[in-house]
């Protein structure tokens, strides 16, 4: 069961192969085998989890399932989840309990979905390695040695080493994809406004989006048919028909125009990750796939505008967390300044006040002009760079980070080192267009290497197909760590 696809999983729970409870049962136990060592999880309920899975066994038995009844996911821990304790891997939040679902979490409760528990992150998103989160960071399953990247961490590390069937994360520069490519699981950004984000607790609202993490793409597809929905409470949510993101996953790639940017393949892009996308790129050629040089003129300046916008967004949404609204409150103060003083010092770890002075800063009275305004003009030239590509192609590739992953410590010490392992990530972000990584290898240090597919505004369909196709003709995508 295990090793099973969602589709797969979901079929043995409706024929009563197995029951969602035992399912459930089975991954607990794998957790608590499991999770001292990976740390991927914050928090479990196994109490929350099999009342969710008893009354998915109930729709089964009244065959109303729908495709996720009963099966076992993990939420990440920035989705507020009603009555679970949801911390964005912040001790600001180390005890908040939320007292509604976010419209992600509704979504998965209405499919019948069991929540296992929350996922481990960087704190408030912010990182490439986990190693932020409050609660410690998450080991690689493929080697503990090694970062599982960030901030979705948690989610891919469970994914992979299979404490859970699939998880759910979110991505602002690159949080679903370069987690997923260094854990070798699959993962989609959809297009900004595909899935709504209220009740996730924000980071850069303009760039945040909820997406699905799994073992394979057709798992993807399941899993975004019940995350996307329009939804009024966010309004960027998009109002779109249903469609039925795997549609066309069975499609042949005959023809299919593949863009590589060749800004994406220039220096810094360590040896082995190219050797592996490029091997990858083979086999999309033996599919009938065309290779076709593209340019992505501004994409080097995607790392200096985002570390200028997303703080600024990051500075006024973490406002809210003052010690009153929101959040942690110091044991003594002398008055109210200093409470919030105090509260905010002790609630947050470094790297969030790093973005929280950064963000200000830029926004502050004679530098707003100089860097937000600048940032926004170039965000937008960003944007029309995959515009103009996207005559010349259907999708673009590439790698998804430009190693695979690093050692605890690694760049620690070094934000802009670790800022640049978004370097492939972020300009599909501040686009707002939907990405993908899927696993096409091993690296040097035998660690995953990921393969990032890039589609048009609201093309998850075709990409989810054209990772579907290379999964079918190869099987980076189903080797398991443990
Ligand atoms: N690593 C990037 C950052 O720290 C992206 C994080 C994310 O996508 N949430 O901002």
């Amino acid at each position: 069961m295990l090793n099973s696809n969602l589709q797969q999983i979901g079929s043995a729970l409706r024929k009563k192969n197995i029951s969602s409870v035992e399912l459930t049962q089975l991954y607990l136990e794998r957790i608590a085998t499991y999770n001292p060592q990976l740390n991927a999880y914050i928090t479990v309920n196994s109490e929350l989890s099999l009342a969710q899975a008893r009354a998915a066994d109930e729709m089964l038995a009244s065959g109303q399932a729908q495709p996720l009844t009963g099966i076992p996911i993990a939420q990440k821990d920035i989705f507020c989840a009603k009555g679970w304790r949801t911390t964005c891997g912040s001790k600001m939040l180390e005890n908040f309990i939320a007292p509604y679902d976010a419209y992600v979490i509704e979504l998965f409760n209405r499919a019948g979905a069991v929540s296992l528990g929350k996922t481990n992150m960087d704190e408030f998103a912010m990182g490439s390695s986990n190693e932020t989160s409050y609660f410690g960071p998450v080991k690689n399953p493929w080697n503990q040695e090694y970062v599982p990247g960030g901030s979705s961490g948690g989610a891919a590390s469970a994914v992979a080493a299979r404490l859970c069937a699939a998880a759910t994360g979110t991505d602002t520069g690159g949080s679903i994809r370069q987690p997923a490519g260094l854990c070798g699981i699959s993962g989609l950004k959809p297009t900004y406004g595909v899935c709504s984000r209220y009740g996730m607790i924000a980071f850069a609202s303009s760039l945040d989006q909820a997406g699905p993490m799994a073992r394979s793409a057709a798992d993807l597809a399941l899993l975004l048919n019940a995350m996307a929905g329009y939804d009024a409470r966010d309004s960027t949510s998009l109002q779109r028909d249903k469609e039925d993101y795997a549609r066309e996953l069975d499609k042949p790639l005959q023809g299919l125009r593949i863009g590589l940017p060749r800004e994406f393949f220039a220096a810094g892009l360590s040896e082995d990750v190219a050797q592996a996308v490029e091997a990858a790129l083979n086999e999309y050629r033996k599919l009938g796939a065309v290779i076709v040089d593209i340019s992505l003129p501004n994409s080097q300046l995607a790392v200096p505008v985002y570390y200028v916008l997303a703080p600024a967004e990051a500075s006024s949404n973490l406002s809210r967390f003052d010690g009153v609204r929101y959040g942690h409150r110091a044991a003594d103060y002398k008055d109210l300044a200093q409470m919030y003083e105090k509260s905010r010092a002790e609630g947050f770890g470094a790297e969030v006040k790093r973005r929280i002075m950064i963000g200000t800063y830029v926004l502050s009275h004679g530098y707003y002009d100089a860097y937000y305004l600048q940032a926004q003009k170039i965000r937008r030239l960003i944007a029309q760079d995959f515009t103009d590509a996207f005559k010349q192609c259907d999708v673009i590739m590439g790698p998804t980070s430009p190693s695979t992953a690093f050692k605890f410590g690694e760049k620690g010490d070094d934000p802009v080192q670790m800022y640049l392992s978004d370097i492939y990530t972020i300009a599909v972000n501040l686009a707002g267009l939907p990405g993908m990584s899927i696993p096409c290898g091993f690296g040097a240090n035998a660690m995953p290497v990921g393969l990032q597919i890039i589609g048009n505004y609201f093309e998850e369909a075709r990409m989810l197909k054209v990772a579907h196709q290379y999964q079918l003709a190869t099987d980076w995508h189903s080797r398991a760590p443990l």
